[in-house]
């Protein structure tokens, strides 16, 4: 399954051009995700992204509670219905803006919703998913994606990040899902290099390494 991002002008570098000039950067739920309940998961998993990334670089990112439209990051929930990217391309997962301060739709991001999301990214019973088709004792199962996974890797391109070359499949910013939570060393470097690296200690760094690896529970 691919992630899929906007291309806003041709680079030659590694990463986008542009980064967040401020030090706090914003998010805000427009919508939420059809297949998990409530807001609390979705904004759980985001805060374990978010965290993924500030762990390495200075850079915060905190959830806009007024004036929400003023957020760089916009986070909505859309099926391939009624978005245009995702009418073309079905199968993309989720997509999202790189950095352009002052351009409304810079770090926005907006996930598929007529894909199957879940907290772990574990088949489901077939049933679950579509109970119109599917008898509550059927044995077909059906693929779900990890949302935390799935945040981290749009969070990377929100912040800047292009997609991780071939050499690491494992990496968060892989192009092809992989369900990976916690960034790889090809990750770390490079948003340290992108943004100006943390001065987060080892010990702190590790137990919330193993927080950001144990998900939303
Ligand atoms: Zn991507």
């Amino acid at each position: 399954m691919f992630h899929g991002h906007e291309s806003l002008a041709n680079s030659t570098r590694d990463e986008w051009d542009i980064k967040w000039e401020t030090d706090t950067i914003y998010y805000h739920f427009e919508s939420d995700c059809e297949d998990i309940l409530g807001f609390d998961n979705e904004l759980k998993a985001f805060r374990l992204a978010a965290l993924a990334w500030t762990l390495e670089c200075n850079l915060n990112i905190r959830q806009k509670r007024r004036n929400t439209a003023d957020a760089e990051i916009k986070i909505r929930w859309s099926d391939s219905i009624h978005d245009e990217l995702f009418k073309k391309r079905p199968n993309v997962l989720a997509y999202a803006y790189y950095p352009s301060p002052g351009r409304e739709i810079a770090g926005d991001i907006t996930f598929n919703d007529s894909h199957l999301w879940s907290l772990d990214g574990a088949n489901v019973p077939a049933h679950y998913a579509d109970p119109n088709h599917y008898d509550v004792d059927s044995p077909v199962m059906m693929r779900t994606f990890d949302i935390q996974h799935t945040t981290t890797h749009e969070l990377g391109h929100a912040l800047g990040l292009k997609h991780s070359n071939n050499a690491c499949p494992d990496c968060v910013m892989y192009l092809m899902y992989n369900g990976n939570r916690n960034l790889r060393a090809n990750d770390r470097e490079r948003i340290q290099k992108f943004y100006e690296k943390a001065s987060t200690s080892e010990k702190i760094k590790k137990m919330l390494i193993g927080r950001i690896k144990g998900g939303v529970t």
